[in-house]
């Protein structure tokens, strides 16, 4: 399993960068784990936009869906030019209606409900999903092959429950929106120290921070993180990379 950050910016995105996207790889099927502001542009510096084969959205903020509408677009184009039409899996939840009916688009993206009741079966991906604590209806998801897993936190307070999804997880994808000391909880994110809380109460193997800030240093997110979690910590950044194989 092999994943690439192609987005970890909180909010907007950086000057030629994206908001949340991560890629996931196995078998040769590509899945885009959210799709923010600037994605659908960095994504092609790691693959054809042709050979995605499906979207799975945490939730509606436009820092994680800014960019399925022009998706959409790169499908009908690529149909008038060359023909293609292979049509995009977009994975939701049906919690707000009008997010999950937006993913559909003509007869070239369908829209899948996703729940937190029963796994997903994705390719080579077997996801389970979690509610987390955030403004809107979210959900973290924890996306497993027979090589490892991985749990993503997507947005949330912190809340420690997401430990137990998260047991022994390869890697936790956990967003880090705050340097230790700020509160986000009614904003429905965690900084650095309930980042690395979160991590070592799962038994993560490996912490990697984003949704990061738009302020401050983001080295001193690495080591707030590490006074609580004793694993490799580090903080996302446009291709960082990881192969899960055992
Ligand atoms: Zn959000
Ligand atoms: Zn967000």
């Amino acid at each position: 399993m092999k994943i690439t950050v192609i987005g970890y910016w909180h909010g907007y995105p950086g000057a030629g960068e994206a908001t949340s996207g991560y890629l996931f790889e196995e078998e040769g099927y590509k899945m885009l784990v959210d799709c923010g502001s600037g994605v659908v542009s960095s994504l092609q510096q790691y693959i054809d936009l042709k050979d995605l084969d499906s979207v799975v959205l945490s939730h509606y903020h436009n820092d994680h869906i800014a960019d399925i509408g022009v998706l959409h677009y790169h499908r009908v184009l690529s149909y008038y030019g060359e023909g293609f039409e292979k049509p995009l899996t977009i994975y939701g939840h049906q919690e707000d209606s009008q997010g999950f009916s937006a993913l559909s688009y003509k007869n070239l993206a369908a829209a899948f409900p996703y729940t937190d009741q029963a796994p997903l079966m994705a390719g080579p991906f077997t996801i389970t999903f979690v509610k987390t604590s955030h403004p809107v209806a979210c959900y973290g998801m924890r996306i497993s092959t027979e090589k490892g897993s991985v749990f993503y936190t997507a947005d949330t307070g912190y809340m420690p429950a997401l430990a137990s999804h998260a047991q022994h997880c390869d890697l936790m994808i956990a967003e880090c929106s705050l340097f230790a000391g700020q509160d986000g909880t009614a904003a429905g994110h965690m900084n650095s120290h309930e980042a690395g809380k979160l991590a070592d109460a799962a038994k993560a193997k490996e912490l990697l921070l984003t949704h990061l800030p738009h302020f401050g240093n983001h080295k001193q997110l690495v080591s707030e993180a590490k006074e609580y979690f004793q694993g490799n910590v580090e903080t996302a950044h446009a291709g960082w990379k990881k192969t899960i194989e055992q």
